[in-house]
C-alpha cells in the first residue's frame, strides 16, 4: 500500500530516486525478483498438441476410413483369396496414404507453427513501451520490463502499464473504467491519502491498463505484472486464439458440406456398382464388393480440396507480410480481407493528407495585417506589414502582446542539429509554427521564463484536446496572474468580451466581423488557423479554477494563419481510390474553409462549393438526416472525436465497410466501431495503436491505398487458388462417376470395375501436383485492373455464381477429358495400370495448363505467364515428379502407376491444353468484342 504514505517514504521504501532512477543492477536482480511485467501467460504452443489437432481433421478422417478398408481388402486377400500379389497393393496403397496423412499433418503443423510466428513477429512491432528513466537517462523500455522502483513519464493517450504511484501531476486524469466501472476520467493528485482508502478514491495512484485522458505524470512503479490490481482481478488470461477469418470459416463449411456430398457419392457408387455386377452376372463377387470399395475410397479422397486449409493460411500469411513491406501492419489476418472491401476511408486532415510541417505565412494581430517569409523550421524569415499606412520601423511593438501570448502558451521547441546544422522541431506541429515565428524575430520561450529572474512563472498548464480545440498556460507576472489562450478561432470568439486593436481594447462585439473576414480569407487561403488569447485572472481562480471557468471571457489579441503543405503524393492515391470506387472523406478538427481549400487541392471534392458539414451542424442533425446526407458528404469540419462515430455508423447503415483513421486518445471508439480501424505508428497514441486493425508505420495516406490494394490483390490470389482446386475435385469426382456408371462391360484388358484413377493418384493430385502450385498463386501480383474496379460486396460469398459457373464449366470438360483418355487407353489395349496412368497425367497435365487460367479473373490470356516465379517452378516440380512416378518401380507398386509409351506422355501433354486454350480463347474473343462495343458507344456519344 502506498497511497496513504508521503511520496518521499515511497521512493525510499522501493530504494529508488526519482531524479536517476534505478541502476542497471538494480532493474537486472527485480527482474529476477518479480518477472516479466505481464499477467498473460507466456502461451506455449504445445507441439504435440498441435500435430494431434491435425490429425483429427475431418479431411484426415476420411483418409483413416480408407486406411480401415485397404487393410480389411489385405486381409481378405490374404486369408481367404490367397491372393497374396492382390494383398500388397492394398498394403502399399496403405503405407501410402499414411505416409499423405503425415506429409499433410507435417506441412499443416508447420504452417500453423509459421504463420504464428509471423503474426508474432507483427505483434512484436507494436509492443507497448514506456518512458522510463534508469541510470539518469529516460528511454523507451518494452513494458514487459518494469519493475517496482521504475521512474515512468506518462501523458494524454498513453496507457498505465504497471501500478503507480503518482509523484508528479499536471492537470492529469486517467479513465479507469476497467477497473471501478466509473467512465468519467478521474483527476489525479500527489498527496498522501488517509488508511482505508478505497480503490475509487486513490487518486495519488495510477493503475495498470488505465489511459490518460489528459494531462501529463510521473510515477514511480509499485506493483508489476499479477501483482496490480488488474493483474488480481483478470488472473491469469490466456493469449486470446487466432479467431478464423470468414473464408477461413468459409472454406471450413465448404470441406464439410463437400463431405457429406462424398458419403452421398459413396454410397450411390457402391450401391451401383454392386447392383451393376448383379445384373451383369447374376450374382455379386467379394472381389467385385472389395473393388466397388476401392472405387469409393477414390471418390471420397477425390470431392474433397484436402489442402484448402493449409494453402489459404500461407496465402494469408503472405498477405500479412506484403502489407507489412508497404508500411502497413495488420494485426489479424481479418483486416486483409475486410480491407480489400473498403468503400470508405475516412481520413483525418492533418499529418495524414497533410505533411505537418507547419508554418505560420499570415498573422493579424492588434487590428494589423503581417506577412511571414521564410520556409520550414528555418528560423531565417522577415515579417512585413501588408496593411499598414504607417511606415513603422519598429514592428514589433505593434504585435508585442500576440507573441508573448503564443510564445509563453507553448511547450514546443526547435532544435539546431550539430550535424548537418538543420532545424528539427520538438512537439506539437502547430506550436512548432509559433516558436519558429518567434524565433524568426528574436524571441523565444525559453527567454521568457528563464531564471534567475523570470518575466513569467507558468503556474498550470492546460494542455490542447480535440474536443475543447484549444490550449492555455496560468502564468503569474509579479503579482498579477494571467490565462493565455490558443485555439479554434471560432471557439474563441464564442467565448471573448474584448479584442486588442491598434491598442484599444474594444469590445468583441465590435470588432467580430473583422476577425471573421480575416478568419475567412485565411481559410480561404487553404491556412490553418490559430486564435491567441489573453485574460487577467484572480489569484484564487488561476490557482483552483476549474478548465471550463478559466478558459472564458478572452481578450483576443489575434489571429495566425499556418500553411500545412498537402503530402505530394495523396493526389494521385486519392484518385486511384476514386477510380477504384472507394470514397475518401476527409474528417477534420480545423475550420470548414481551410478543410473545403485542401480538399479541393487532393481531389477529394471537385469544387469550393461542395458542402461541408460541421460539427455543429452534425450536433443539429437528426440520425435519420445523416443517414441521407452521409454517403455524399465528403468533408467533416470541426469535427470532435465523438462525431466519428455517428459518421462511421451512419455509413454502415448504408451498409459501407469503412476505414477511419485517428491518432488521439478520444479516437479509440471511432477506430473500435470502423471495419477498419487505422492508426498512426508515429504520431498515434499508444491507446489509437491498441484499438486500430491497421498501423500506418509511416503515417502515410498513401499506405492506405496501398493497403486496399494489397488486400484486394490477397483477395483475388485466394479466389484464384480455390478456383484451381475446386476444378481439380469436379474433374476427379466426375471421372470417376462416367466409369462407374457408363462402362458396364470390359473394355479390353480392363475391367468394369477399374475405376479411373486409384485413390493414391487422387491423393498425389491434391496434395502436390495441384497444391503446390496452388499456393503459389499467394504470390501472384496484383491484375492490372485490380483498382479499377468497383470494390467486392462483403455480402456476397467467395463462391458466387461466376465462381460456380466457372467451376463447373471448366471441372466438366477437365472431367470428361480424363475420363475419355482413359476409355482410348483401355479400347487401345493398355492394361488397367496404364490405363488409370493415362488418365492421371491427362488429369495432372491439364491442371497445370489450367492453373495460368485460374490466375486471372480474365482468361489465361491476360496475364504474363512468366511474372510469377515461385508458380513456374512448382508447376515444373509438378509436371516432372508427376511424368517421374509413372517411371520409378516403386511407385508403380505404391501408386498403381505404370510405364507409358513416350509418345502418349508427350500427346497427353499437348491435348490436355485443349479445353483451357479453347475456353479462354472464346471468352478472351467475346470480352474484346465487349470492349470494342463499349469503346465505340463511348465513340458514337463523343460524336
Ligand atoms: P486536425 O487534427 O484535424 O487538424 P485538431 O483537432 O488538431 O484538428 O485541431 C483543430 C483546431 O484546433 C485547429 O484548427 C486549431 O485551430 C486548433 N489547434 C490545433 N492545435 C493547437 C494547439 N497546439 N494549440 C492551440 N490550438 C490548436
Ligand atoms: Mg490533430
Amino acid at each position: 500500500m502506498s497511497y496513504n504514505k508521503h511520496r518521499k517514504a515511497v521512493l525510499k521504501e522501493l530504494e529508488t530516486n526519482q531524479t536517476s532512477g534505478l541502476t542497471n543492477e538494480q532493474v537486472k536482480s527485480r527482474q529476477e525478483q518479480f518477472g516479466p511485467n505481464t499477467f498473460k501467460s507466456e502461451e506455449k504452443v504445445k507441439p504435440l498438441s498441435v500435430f494431434l489437432h491435425t490429425l483429427r481433421e475431418p479431411i484426415v478422417i476420411v483418409l483413416w476410413i480408407a486406411i480401415a478398408l485397404s487393410i480389411a481388402s489385405a486381409f481378405y486377400d490374404i486369408y481367404v483369396n490367397h491372393d497374396m500379389e492382390h494383398a500388397m497393393s492394398a498394403v502399399y496403397e496403405t503405407v501410402a496414404i499414411l505416409a499423405i496423412i503425415l506429409i499433410n499433418s507435417l506441412v499443416t503443423f508447420y504452417q500453423t507453427l509459421q504463420a504464428k510466428k509471423s503474426l508474432d513477429s507483427l505483434k512484436k512491432m507494436v509492443d507497448h513501451h514506456a518512458l522510463v528513466l534508469r541510470e539518469g537517462d529516460w528511454s523507451h523500455v518494452n513494458v514487459l520490463d518494469l519493475v517496482p522502483g521504475d521512474i515512468v513519464k506518462f501523458k494524454m493517450g498513453d496507457f498505465i502499464e504497471a501500478d503507480l504511484r503518482i509523484l508528479s501531476a499536471n492537470e492529469l486524469s486517467l479513465n479507469e473504467s476497467h477497473l471501478t466501472g466509473e467512465s468519467d476520467p478521474i483527476n489525479k493528485t500527489t498527496a498522501a491519502l488517509p488508511d482505508e482508502t478505497g480503490l475509487g478514491d486513490q487518486t495519488n495512484m495510477a493503475f495498470s491498463g488505465s489511459t490518460v485522458m489528459n494531462g501529463s505524470g510521473l510515477g514511480v512503479v509499485v506493483q508489476t505484472g499479477m501483482a496490480t490490481e488488474l493483474g488480481k482481478i483478470a488472473g491469469m488470461l490466456q493469449e486470446t486464439p487466432i479467431a478464423p477469418t470468414p473464408i477461413e470459416k468459409t472454406i471450413k463449411n465448404l470441406t464439410r458440406t463437400l463431405m457429406y456430398v462424398a458419403a452421398g457419392i459413396v454410397a450411390v457408387v457402391l450401391i451401383y456398382g454392386i447392383a451393376k455386377e448383379y445384373m451383369n452376372y447374376g450374382a455379386v463377387t467379394i472381389e467385385a464388393v472389395m473393388a466397388n470399395i476401392s472405387s469409393a475410397i477414390a471418390v471420397a479422397v477425390a470431392s474433397i480440396p484436402d489442402a484448402m486449409p493449409v494453402v489459404l493460411s500461407i496465402v494469408l500469411t503472405i498477405g500479412a507480410g506484403i502489407m507489412a513491406r508497404n508500411n502497413g501492419l495488420i494485426k489479424s489476418l481479418n483486416s486483409v480481407e475486410t480491407l480489400g472491401a473498403t468503400t470508405f476511408i475516412a481520413s483525418d486532415k492533418t499529418g495524414t493528407l497533410t505533411k505537418n510541417e507547419m508554418t505560420v505565412t499570415n498573422f493579424f494581430a492588434n487590428g494589423h495585417t503581417f506577412e511571414v517569409s521564410g520556409q520550414g523550421y528555418e528560423p531565417h524569415g522577415e515579417v512585413t506589414l501588408v496593411d499598414g499606412v504607417e511606415e513603422a520601423a519598429e514592428l514589433l511593438p505593434l504585435y508585442e502582446r500576440f507573441i508573448t501570448s503564443a510564445l509563453l502558451n507553448n511547450e514546443a521547441a526547435i532544435q539546431q542539429s550539430p550535424d548537418d546544422g538543420a532545424y528539427y522541431p520538438l512537439g506539437n506541429p502547430t506550436d512548432v509554427s509559433l516558436v519558429v515565428l518567434g524565433a524568426k524575430i528574436g524571441q523565444n520561450h525559453a527567454a521568457l521564463i528563464s531564471q534567475p529572474a523570470p518575466d513569467y512563472n507558468i503556474i498550470r498548464v492546460l494542455p490542447f484536446d480535440s474536443t475543447r480545440k484549444m490550449m492555455s498556460m496560468v502564468v503569474q507576472k509579479d503579482d498579477d496572474f494571467y490565462v493565455y489562450t490558443k485555439g479554434a478561432p471560432d471557439v474563441l470568439f464564442q467565448k471573448a468580451s474584448a479584442a486588442l486593436i491598434k491598442d484599444q481594447l474594444v469590445d468583441f462585439a465590435e470588432a467580430a466581423t473583422i476577425f471573421d473576414e480575416k478568419l475567412n480569407e485565411f481559410a480561404d487561403q487553404a491556412l490553418r488557423t490559430i486564435a491567441v488569447a489573453e485574460r487577467q485572472v484572480p489569484e484564487d481562480l488561476a490557482r483552483n479554477g476549474s478548465v471550463a471557468e478559466l478558459e472564458t471571457e478572452f481578450t483576443i489579441l489575434g489571429l495566425a494563419g499556418i500553411i500545412d503543405p498537402p503530402r505530394p503524393e495523396v493526389k494521385a492515391s486519392i484518385k486511384k481510390l476514386h477510380r477504384a470506387g472507394v470514397a475518401v472523406v476527409m474528417i477534420t478538427g480545423d475550420h470548414a474553409a481551410t478543410a473545403n481549400a485542401i480538399a479541393l487541392r487532393l481531389g477529394i471534392i471537385n469544387a469550393k462549393s461542395a458542402p461541408a458539414i460541421t460539427g455543429a451542424e452534425l450536433k443539429a442533425m437528426s440520425d435519420e438526416e445523416l443517414l441521407q446526407r452521409v454517403e455524399h458528404t465528403r468533408v467533416y469540419a470541426r469535427v470532435t472525436p465523438r462525431d466519428k462515430q455517428r459518421i462511421i455508423s451512419a455509413l454502415q447503415q448504408n451498409s459501407e465497410v469503412v476505414a477511419m483513421t485517428g491518432d488521439g486518445v478520444n479516437d479509440a471508439p471511432a477506430l473500435k466501431t470502423a471495419d477498419i480501424g487505422i492508426a498512426m505508428g508515429i504520431n498515434g497514441t499508444e491507446v489509437t495503436k491498441d484499438s486500430a486493425d491497421l498501423i500506418l508505420l509511416d503515417d502515410k495516406f498513401t499506405t492506405i491505398e496501398k493497403s486496399v490494394e494489397a488486400g484486394r490483390q490477397i483477395f483475388g490470389n485466394i479466389r484464384n487458388f480455390i478456383r484451381q482446386e475446386l476444378v481439380t475435385n469436379v474433374s476427379e469426382v466426375l471421372s470417376l462417376l462416367l466409369v462407374t456408371f457408363f462402362v458396364t462391360r470390359p473394355i479390353g484388358q480392363v475391367s468394369e470395375l477399374t475405376p479411373s484413377l486409384t485413390a493414391v493418384m487422387v491423393l498425389w493430385v491434391n496434395m502436390i501436383s495441384d497444391s503446390l502450385p496452388s499456393f503459389s498463386l499467394g504470390f501472384d501480383n496484383a491484375e492490372k485492373d485490380i483498382m479499377l474496379q468497383k470494390p467486392r460486396n462483403m455480402q456476397e460469398p467467395i463462391l458466387n455464381k461466376r465462381m460456380l459457373e466457372r467451376v463447373a464449366l471448366r471441372g466438366f470438360t477437365m472431367g470428361l477429358m480424363v475420363f475419355f483418355a482413359f476409355i482410348w487407353a483401355a479400347k487401345n489395349g493398355f492394361s488397367p495400370a496404364q490405363a488409370q496412368t493415362t488418365a492421371f497425367l491427362m488429369l495432372v497435365f491439364g491442371q497445370l495448363w489450367h492453373i495460368f487460367d485460374a490466375r486471372s479473373e480474365r482468361t489465361i490470356f491476360a496475364r504474363n505467364p512468366f511474372s510469377n516465379k515461385v508458380l513456374l517452378l512448382t508447376v515444373a516440380f509438378a509436371g516432372i515428379s508427376s511424368v517421374l512416378v509413372t517411371y520409378l518401380p516403386l511407385f508403380h507398386k505404391v501408386m498403381g502407376t505404370a510405364q507409358l509409351p513416350e509418345l502418349v506422355i508427350l500427346a497427353l501433354l499437348f491435348i490436355s491444353a485443349i479445353p483451357t486454350f479453347l475456353i479462354s480463347g472464346i471468352k478472351e474473343m467475346i470480352y474484346r468484342r465487349q470492349c470494342t462495343a463499349v469503346k465505340n458507344k463511348l465513340q458514337n456519344e463523343e460524336d
